[in-house]
């Protein structure tokens, strides 16, 4: 597992860079809320500095000086600014939560657009319940991050900056003594933040593993419960459970430790301006009004100066989802194009391995985790090539290869004389139909299963596909017929259903190259025999390359590979491979034609 790993520094400037990389890749499309908050915003901060500077008149002229005709005016300005404070939060909190949600929506899009990009091998090495449940995670840390910059720039800094010139345009010397307060505070937020990072890391991992182990049990919950492992499966989703919520408290308590230091700074700055402001009113009979504006700015400016002291620990979690969606984002799919890779053109589609060398890991693993090793081989056009082996020889691995989920270390495969690693991986997977062993069907009516094959199938072409694939029947005697769904809360279908379905996938798709991975669970007799009628059909007129699990596939192939350890160890017509004295296919034939034994090979 490479992904989501713990970093352990992290440069203070990739901070700032990351913060830049979110906003440049988002501010442009939102210029105009962003706008809309901001100016909301400025009505807010530029309302508050307002009560705070009319707070002198307040004193001096209604109380001090006792002019009632000023007291409808400033009672009237201070009515207005609420007011303004009132629109301001609206217009602000509304355009975020626009810009939020649909920066969300935005990110989804593109982490689901780049997942769909990334090979094979990034699903070998990530469990998908626990990669969406982190994507999950980590895209609402995106939003706050952007809203939070928006915040507390627009509002609270402006509110925090005009406030301040208020007080020192009040009180000179009595301003810089409360700025005091600062440089403790900073100390203080710069060592929470930098505690707050590993602990989130930490908790979003957790938190998918908790989610994603809970989905796989849900799935999985025929063999729970067959295999009475609820108890233990209990136990291990408890702890994980118990070890979230230890580490959610401690991301608590260590975020949390600002505010005492805060309130206590703040605390001593205002008790000491009140001290010497009382003293000096007193002492020199001064009018109260510019100490009260003073004081009530002071009180104004704290609530943002705490939001913007506490804004590094909250951006340093969002910090830490962001990042980890950019891991995301930002790994190479494995099999892109090559900068000159051109279209594949099937002529008749013959597929050629010249001596391929493959190993799922980097190359360089020792030769004896190589899985294929030098496999040459001809599937001729329109015949059937049958590969048998035992399992673990390598078939599945071929299979994979053809249409190139991962890329060969050595050798190469040709479809009509066109190297596979040259031409668009498009091109290549619109060349071939794939019948996979486990038929899996997506959320959707039985139309839209077949219609995956190719997307501007017409109705007719699906009924005449499902006839073709022995499934017209069936599919006619479910409730809705082609309309009714199948997945979860759909119709159940058996696996022979199944199977035939995806040959009707795989017959709408229309691909001169078949791969068939034939199923080796048992059907019943009917089935199995309607599965069988709907394979021929298909196959007929097409290069198929086939996992052949059953004696039929195997005895009427044109060709027969034998695999065995990643080499290919005979090949032939069965007539020629059973006359093969101690040849591997002709004790696998001897085996597997007592007939007690009517499934198969490998
Ligand atoms: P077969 O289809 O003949 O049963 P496979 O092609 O599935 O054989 O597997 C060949 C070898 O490659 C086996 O040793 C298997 O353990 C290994 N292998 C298969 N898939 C992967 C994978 N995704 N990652 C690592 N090793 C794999």
């Amino acid at each position: 597992m490479t992904l989501f790993k713990k970093k352990k520094k992290i440069d203070p400037a990739e901070t700032t860079q990351m913060i830049r990389r979110v906003l440049s890749e988002n501010f442009s499309d939102h210029k105009l809320s962003y706008a809309k908050a901001i100016a909301g915003s400025l009505m807010i901060s530029g309302a508050t500095v307002f009560v705070g500077y009319i707070m002198r008149d307040v004193i001096n002229d209604i109380f001090y000086k006792q002019r009632a005709d000023l007291i409808a005016y400033i009672a009237g300005s201070i009515l207005l600014a609420f007011v303004l404070r009132g629109l301001g939060s609206y217009i602000q909190a509304v355009q975020l939560a626009k810009i939020g949600n649909n920066l969300a929506a935005i990110y989804q899009k593109r982490v689901f657009a780049h997942l769909m990009k990334l090979g094979l091998n990034f699903y070998n090495d990530h469990r998908s319940g626990h990669l969406a449940a982190q994507i999950n995670q980590n895209i609402g840390g995106m939003r706050d991050l952007m809203n939070m910059t928006i915040t507390s720039l627009a509002r609270d800094a402006v509110m925090l900056v005009g406030l301040i010139c208020i007080m020192v345009y009040q009180e000179p010397y009595l301003s810089l003594y409360s700025l005091l307060i600062a440089p403790p505070l900073i100390l203080t937020v710069t060592y929470v933040s930098r505690r707050i990072r590993t602990v989130t890391r930490e908790v979003v991992h957790l938190n998918s593993h908790l989610l994603g182990a809970m989905q796989e049990t849900t799935q999985g919950i025929a063999i729970v419960k067959a295999f009475t492992m609820e108890d233990q499966l209990r136990g291990k989703i408890n702890g994980l459970i118990e070890l979230a919520e230890t580490r959610s408290n401690k991301i608590a308590s260590v975020s949390e430790r600002v505010t005492p230091i805060s309130e206590i700074l703040a605390g001593i700055a205002i008790a000491s301006v009140i001290a010497y402001a009382g003293y000096r009113a007193i002492a020199e009979q001064q009018p109260p009004g510019t100490m009260f504006a003073f004081i009530t700015s002071m009180m104004l400016a704290y609530d943002p100066a705490r939001r913007l002291a506490r804004l590094q620990v909250s951006l340093e979690r969002a910090l830490v989802n962001a990042r980890m969606i950019y891991e995301i984002l930002d790994l190479q799919p494995a099999q892109s194009d090559r900068p000159d890779a051109v279209e594949l053109k099937v002529q008749n589609g013959t597929v050629r391995f010249e001596d391929v060398q493959f190993a799922y890991h980097a190359q360089g693993t020792p030769e004896h985790q190589q899985v294929l090793k030098g496999v040459s081989f001809i599937a001729k056009a329109g015949e059937t090539t049958a590969i048998v082996g035992a399992s673990g020889a390598g078939k599945s691995t071929l299979i994979a290869l053809i249409q190139r989920f991962y890329d060969v270390n050595d050798g190469r495969i040709l479809i009509d004389d066109q190297d596979i690693a040259g031409v668009t991986v498009n091109s290549l997977r619109h060349s071939i139909a794939y019948v996979s062993q486990q038929p899996y069907l997506f959320e959707g009516t039985i139309a839209d299963n077949i219609r995956y094959g190719r997307p501007d199938t017409t109705e007719e072409e699906i009924i005449e596909a499902a006839k073709l694939a022995n499934a017209h029947e069936f599919i006619i005697r479910q409730p809705q017929g082609y309309d009714s769904p199948v997945g979860e809360n759909g119709v159940t279908l058996s696996g022979g259903q199944r199977q035939r379905l995806s040959i009707a996938r795989a017959i709408v798709r229309n691909a001169p190259i078949l791969l068939l991975d034939e199923a080796t669970s048992a059907l019943d007799n009917d089935s199995e025999k309607r599965v069988q009628q709907a394979l021929e059909t298909i196959m007929k007129d097409r290069t198929t390359i086939v996992i052949a699990h059953r004696l039929s596939t195997v005895v009427s192939a044109d060709k027969i590979i034998v695999m065995e350890a990643g080499n290919i160890v005979e090949e032939g017509r069965h007539a020629d491979l059973i006359s093969i004295e101690n040849g591997i296919y002709a004790r696998f034939y001897q085996l597997q034609s007592a007939p007690e034994n009517e499934t198969l090979i490998g």
